[in-house]
């Protein structure tokens, strides 16, 4: 298991079950609107462009760039056992930024801007609000590679 559950920040999607089930087969997935194809991450039902609601699921290939990282050594509260930690900001190819923990397929000591990264979402599940986190691997790994180490 994870050793970060319950402890990451996760990003609550309520009640969007078609987008929990395609993460939960490890795609990434953003939304594409129908009437301007304005593409965005993570998905919105509303097109932040031309308004419309009208949208659909796209897969997004979980390519990225590393933009930015940090090594956490002072964690917050609840986070103290697992520092020091390292998230990094990337730019998803397709569109769309993201903060995410490293996974174990990265070692720190090869941690560099601009490296190319697999971004690999990770789904955990409540009553009724869906809850996902995303961890940052080598290009190539997924989500069941990534959670066998
Ligand atoms: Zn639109």
């Amino acid at each position: 298991m994870f050793k970060w559950f319950g402890k990451v920040n996760f990003s609550p999607y309520t009640k969007v079950t078609e987008f929990a089930n395609h993460l939960k087969d490890g795609r990434l997935m953003g939304s594409k609107c129908k009437q301007c194809g304005q593409e965005s991450f993570p998905p919105r039902a509303d097109c932040g462009k031309c308004l419309s609601g009208d949208f659909e699921y796209k897969e997004f290939s979980g390519k990225a760039t590393l933009l930015t990282y940090t090594t956490i050594h002072a964690a917050p509260t609840g986070f103290e056992d697992v520092a020091p930690y390292t998230i990094g900001v990337v730019d998803l190819k397709e569109t769309g930024r993201l903060l995410a923990w490293f996974g174990d397929t990265i070692s720190d000591k090869d941690i560099k801007i601009g490296m190319e990264l697999q971004v690999v979402p990770r789904v955990f599940e409540e009553l009724e609000e869906i809850k996902v986190y995303y961890s940052l691997e080598k290009p190539g790994t997924t989500w069941s590679a990534a959670e066998s180490s």
